[in-house]
């Protein structure tokens, strides 16, 4: 029998299936490991928002070894990594002992990386590369100014960070959380650490221009106040919403100061830009450094580690040991 974390209309609970509930993907695989992301907390505390039919295997990420393959790319025992593509929304997630996956938009563990810190970086460290990626795409370099991180402490803006940090950009990091993790920002390559209290409020709709970029996982007013503090022809990702889904802007600092605002959509990403993410990933991150920020739970652990992701009381990224 294989067992996994399967949502229900009554919430998630961790129960056994057999073979055949697991679906009609080509590649079976044999998963060893997942972690815990905002969406992963949202779906395993019953709340509305990701899992979009039921019942269902939460888990947005997935890390294991083929076992079984009709893909020509994949051969049995290679270890695999998939992040999004629908897991844990309409296909089975991550959360199991044994998964059957459409692999179209998988990759490889890349070189440099164990397939363990690759589960611990997991979609947030996978978002915060295409998030970097398009910033320097988008033509900003470290010579243009500081990179605002917003959501600093999280999974997206710590490994943005860090990302930032290695790339040579100066990162100014804000949070809500300046006395608890000022030092750990510190610690990742934030030289300025910006209370989130300074973005939240109505702002005017232009202000002193600082950033040359920014990395948002927060929305709402911090999200706009970051907009009007971007320098000329900088660039703002928004992939999150973890404060607000509302945008309370205005058109200024695109039409005045030609900002950029561009969107990071890491569940549907082409095959090639995750393969750029996770080659940034191999190389900007020091594997040491984010084993210290991860914590490691079990399957069982899931439940409880979401509500406490979701009420403040987790920083970093969380790895969850599957089997
Ligand atoms: P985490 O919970 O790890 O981090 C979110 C951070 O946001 C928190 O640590 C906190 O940082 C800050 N925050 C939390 N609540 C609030 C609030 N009410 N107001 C302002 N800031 C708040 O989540 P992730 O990093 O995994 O994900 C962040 C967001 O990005 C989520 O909305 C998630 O769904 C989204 N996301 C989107 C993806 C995409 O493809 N578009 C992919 C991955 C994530 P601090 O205390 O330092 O301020």
């Amino acid at each position: 029998m294989v067992h996994g974390m399967v949502v229900e209309d009554g919430g998630a609970t961790l129960k056994e299936y057999d073979e055949a509930f697991l679906g009609d993907g080509g590649v079976v695989v044999d998963v060893v490991y997942s972690d815990l992301n905002y969406k992963d907390a949202l779906a395993v505390t019953g709340r509305p928002g990701v899992v979009r039919t039921t019942p269902l295997i939460a888990g947005i990420d997935l890390v294991g070894t083929v076992a079984e393959t009709d893909d020509p790319r994949w051969s049995p025992g290679d270890w695999i990594v998939l992040n999004g593509a629908g897991l844990s929304e309409t296909k089975h997630g991550g959360y199991t002992t044994r998964a059957r996956i459409d692999a179209k938009l998988a990759v490889a563990i890349p070189d440099g990386l164990s397939p363990e810190s690759v589960a611990a970086l997991g979609t947030a460290g996978y978002t915060a590369a295409l998030s970097v990626l398009r910033i320097v795409s988008e033509g900003v370099s470290p010579g243009d100014g500081p990179v605002l991180v917003t959501g600093a402490t999280g999974g997206v803006g710590s490994i943005a960070t860090m990302l930032l940090a290695t790339a040579g950009f100066e990162v100014a990091a804000s949070t809500g959380r300046v006395d608890r993790f000022g030092d750990y920002l510190s610690s990742l390559g934030a030289t300025q650490i910006v209370a989130r209290e300074e973005l939240e409020g109505r702002g005017k709709p232009l202000q002193k221009a600082q950033y040359a970029g920014v990395v948002d996982s927060v929305g709402g007013e911090v999200l706009a106040n970051a907009i009007a503090r971007t320098l000329p022809n900088g660039t703002v990702t928004a992939c999150g919403l973890a404060g607000s889904a509302a945008l309370p802007a205005t058109v200024m600092p695109f039409i005045l100061r030609g900002v950029t605002l561009a969107g990071i959509d890491s569940v549907w990403a082409s095959l090639e830009d995750r393969a750029d993410a996770w080659r940034l990933l191999s190389k900007g991150i020091d594997p040491q450094q984010l084993d210290l920020m991860t914590s490691r739970i079990p399957l069982e652990g899931v439940i409880a580690a979401g509500e406490q992701l979701l009420t403040g009381g987790l920083h970093g990224r969380t790895l969850v040991e599957i089997s």
